[in-house]
């Protein structure tokens, strides 16, 4: 294929997710097999500030496939919103002879790779590596799948002490303005609902779930809460309930970062390594200011400003699985 790439830098950005580590080892094996050379950037766009940039060989991403987290660190960097941040990025890259990057992150890591690359005129091209499944143009990210299983382990336990004491009990987890976590964990754990924010604006949640009498047949429940200004969080929610309905036994679990954490699912891995072999594909094919994603088990290239439009849609389909099967 005809393309000038000879050597890419590589970086992971913004929340570290599962997985990050199978599509770093994904990138760096499909490059090299390509000829293309490969330069770890650690703690993201701050390392490609302060040039903590390292040649990798094969063998620098060997034994990683299986570990959470990211072996290139990630680092949230002030410094790169600046017009000034970014040329000190640019001269790093020219210093290492970098013609282009893959960047692995969510949408502000993407946002500012989109940025970037128009400035400099340097191909980049993103993976959606975030739990929170908030990517426009994907199934599914990064993280996502290992997230939800977390999720469904910890419920599953709740459940235990929640039924024991016939308790209600408020679960928070991630996923910012995005719902799939809170509605797909929700579903999978056998909770009674998901307050989640693409729906929460439109009527009140909690209000309509009282109303509903979801407590009716049940001396038990768990309701699952995305962490997110527009549901006001989970302690806020069971303040409420405890107020209207003191005789309910009210207890609030956040989740935090242990969602964040652990061995990547098989789903996960085969999700980064399909993901990080079409990174290095979509450079070799010209493409530039993509995020890869799979769309019915299709690899597909997303333009960034697409990728953050932050216009995913929640499922109906799956609302209505949650309604009918918690009654
Ligand atoms: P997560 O979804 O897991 O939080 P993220 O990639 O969205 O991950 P952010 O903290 O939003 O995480 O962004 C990571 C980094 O991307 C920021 O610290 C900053 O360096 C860069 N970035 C974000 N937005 C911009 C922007 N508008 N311009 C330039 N750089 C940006």
């Amino acid at each position: 294929m005809d393309s000038n790439i000879k050597s890419i830098g590589l970086l992971t950005s913004g929340g570290d997710a599962p997985g990050m580590n199978a599509a770093i080892r994904a990138v760096t094996r499909a490059a090299i097999s390509n000829d293309i050379r490969v330069f770890g950037i650690y703690r993201g766009y701050k390392g490609l500030i302060s040039n903590e940039i390292v040649e990798f060989k094969t063998n620098s991403v060997s034994n990683i496939i299986q570990q959470g987290g990211t072996i290139l660190k990630s680092a949230r960097s002030e410094e790169f919103m600046s017009e000034e941040g970014r040329k000190k990025a640019y001269k790093n890259i020219q210093k290492h002879g970098i013609d282009a990057l893959v960047v692995i992150g969510g949408d502000g890591s993407l946002t500012g790779a989109g940025i970037f690359a128009n400035e400099f005129n340097i191909p980049i091209v993103g993976l959606p590596g975030t739990i929170d499944n908030d990517l426009s143009g994907t199934d599914t990210t990064i993280g996502y799948d290992t997230a939800l299983n977390t999720i469904m382990q910890s419920m599953d336990k709740i459940r235990d002490t929640a039924t024991s004491h016939e308790r209600l009990f408020f679960v928070e987890v991630m996923g910012r303005n995005c719902g799939y976590l809170a509605l797909n964990s929700a579903i999978a754990a056998g909770a009674e609902a998901a307050i989640i924010p693409e729906i929460s604006t439109k009527k009140d949640q909690l209000t309509e779930l009282i109303e509903q009498g979801f407590r009716k047949y049940k001396s038990s429940s768990m309701v699952l809460v995305t962490e997110s200004k527009i549901t006001g969080g989970a302690i806020n929610l069971a303040e409420r309930v405890k107020k209207q309905y003191p005789q309910y036994d009210v207890r609030v679990t956040i989740l935090g970062h242990l969602q964040r954490g652990g061995s990547p699912t098989a789903q996960d891995r085969i999700l980064a390594s399909r993901m990080g072999v079409a990174a290095i594909q979509a450079l070799l094919e010209n493409q530039r200011n993509v995020m890869i994603g799979i769309k019915e088990n299709e690899i597909v290239y997303v333009p960034f400003v697409r990728a953050i439009k932050k216009d995913k849609e929640i499922s109906k389909e799956l609302l209505e699985v949650l309604r009918v099967t918690s009654i």
